[in-house]
């Protein structure tokens, strides 16, 4: 790697490469503590021309580059193995254009995407993509691995609000597709082949993004549900009530509120009495023709009559809805405080999302009592967190130990019923041997042959997403 620093120093300026063991460390933290990475080099380029000039001196010398952005993906995707280059983007940040009668922005793969959001608002214009990283994590980052989050139910995951990308190929060639036209029939989609690649077919250097009126009115209300059945007949309510406005519909058990309110200080329990299960729901519009506080409260209104739900309240201000989902924020955040938890990301048709969750619930429970199931998150998309924490008697390592054994118990029946292993999360490292045990073998065949053809020497990325054959 000492020749590679050689070869680098002249590309670069000095902040551009990092050598130091202490500089380097946090590129090699991976957020679950699962991996860790290995890279003894960190480059940070600050322009696409250098990163055209690194990734040339990579095809040259065969080293294998681990494209990162915010390093906060949850699959292991950007943890470098030994001998291996860290391509960091954090540094290539300019928002490049803004164009509102396009309704369009042009953004490089480094930008936070918060920064996105607010340069978005500053123009009366609003980018939906929000998760919780989204003060850390970069649009580079969030376009590798397809990301989802709160809003994906009214706008789509992060591949549908792309109209162009640039990036360059594991051939050193720069493919630039930004013209950001929403009309562009001219043979294959190239930018959604890189779109979700997890870096193993490009890297990602800027992209065109859709952009939409900011939602200035906004209600949202925490809900209790009559019990988990009902919560698909209320979504079928209330997207059929609300008018186009609905926008988030997140389930959460109460061990999830429980969480939240004994381990955050900011989180309390918003209705007097307990129920098992509610969902924080948002509407948005912007403009003023549809009134968003009687729209909401006539939704209730016939929830109620129709015995789906038992009690709610509604956000009075802004600060509150605040309050709201910072429960939701906080479930993960307070499950950290009860022990060892096994994590899935599963998508289900919505139909099945009941019928999923008391099934594994109930599997789960039996292979090791006592276990604490933890089901939340985007059942509006289908999408469901199904968290497990330790039971409390138990060790966190040996509740740890049987990761593989529990989370094949909940693929098999996602893969039963219909869904997928990995809803928005990716599949890096962590779910290689998912890959191989559930994917259509004419899928992983056609992606393997895709992989092989932009990328025959195997440098980019090596080792995530495709399992070896
Ligand atoms: C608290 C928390 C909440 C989260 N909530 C959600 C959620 O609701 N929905 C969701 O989808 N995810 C969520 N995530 C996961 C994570 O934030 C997303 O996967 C995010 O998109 C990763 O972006 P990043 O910049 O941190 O990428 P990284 O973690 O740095 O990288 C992820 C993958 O993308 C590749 N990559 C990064 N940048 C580039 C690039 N420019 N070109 C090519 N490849 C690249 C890496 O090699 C790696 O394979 C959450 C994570 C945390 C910590």
């Amino acid at each position: 790697m000492s020749h590679l620093n050689d070869k680098l120093r002249p590309l670069l300026d000095d902040r551009g490469i990092l050598t130091d063991a202490a500089d380097i460390e946090p590129y090699l933290l991976e957020r679950r503590k699962r991996y860790h990475g290995q890279s003894s080099v960190v480059a940070r380029p600050k322009s696409v021309q250098e990163i055209k000039s690194i990734v040339e001196v990579c095809i040259e010398d065969r080293i294998s580059i681990v494209p990162q952005g915010g390093n906060t993906g949850l699959c292991g995707g950007a943890v470098s193995e030994s001998g291996q280059l860290v391509l960091s983007l954090e540094r290539l940040n300019q928002i490049r254009e803004i164009d509102s009668a396009n309704n369009t922005i042009t953004v490089e793969a480094g930008c936070i995407l918060a920064n996105i959001q607010n340069t978005a608002q500053e123009a009366r214009r609003f980018f939906p993509v929000s998760l919780a990283a989204e003060g850390s994590c970069q649009i580079g980052g969030n376009l590798a691995t397809n990301a989802g989050g709160i809003n994906v139910l009214r706008y789509g995951n992060t591949r549908e609000q792309v109209l162009g990308l640039e990036a360059i190929l594991p051939n050193g060639s720069l493919f630039s597709d930004l013209a950001g036209l929403r009309k562009d029939n001219t043979g294959y989609d190239l930018k959604q082949l890189l779109i979700g690649s997890e870096g193993t077919l490009g890297i990602i250097t800027a992209a065109t993004l859709k952009l939409y009126p900011y939602p200035d009115h906004s209600v949202t209300a925490f809900v209790a549900l009559k019990d988990l059945e009902t919560s698909i007949s209320f979504l079928a309510l209330a997207t059929e009530l609300s008018g186009g406005t609905l926008c988030s519909f997140e389930l959460i058990p109460h061990i999830g509120l429980e969480f939240a309110c004994r381990h955050i200080s900011t989180c309390e329990p918003p209705l007097s009495s307990e129920h098992d299960w509610y969902v924080l729901l948002s509407l948005q519009t912007s403009g003023s023709t549809i009134n968003l506080d009687e729209t909401l409260e006539a939704l209730l209104e016939s929830a109620v009559e129709a015995h789906l739900i038992d009690d709610a309240v509604l956000a009075a201000n802004e600060a509150q809805a605040a309050r709201l989902w910072k429960i939701r924020e906080g479930i993960v955040e307070g499950q950290l405080f009860e022990g060892g938890s096994i994590k899935h990301d599963i998508s289900i048709p919505v139909s099945k999302v009941p019928r999923f969750i008391t099934e594994a619930s109930k599997a789960v429970s039996q292979r090791i009592p006592g276990i604490r199931p933890c089901p939340f998150g985007h059942v509006g998309d289908g999408n469901i967190h199904f968290n497990l924490s330790q039971p409390v008697s138990m060790g966190k390592d040996e509740f740890l130990s049987r990761w593989e054994e529990i989370s094949e118990l909940v693929h098999d029946i996602v893969d039963r019923l219909g869904g997928s292993f990995s809803a928005e999360h990716g599949i890096g490292m962590l779910k290689l041997n998912d890959m191989q045990r559930y994917k259509d073998n004419v899928a992983l065949d056609t992606m393997r042959a895709i992989k092989n053809a932009l990328d025959p020497e195997n440098l980019f990325n090596p080792g995530k997403v495709l399992p070896r054959s």
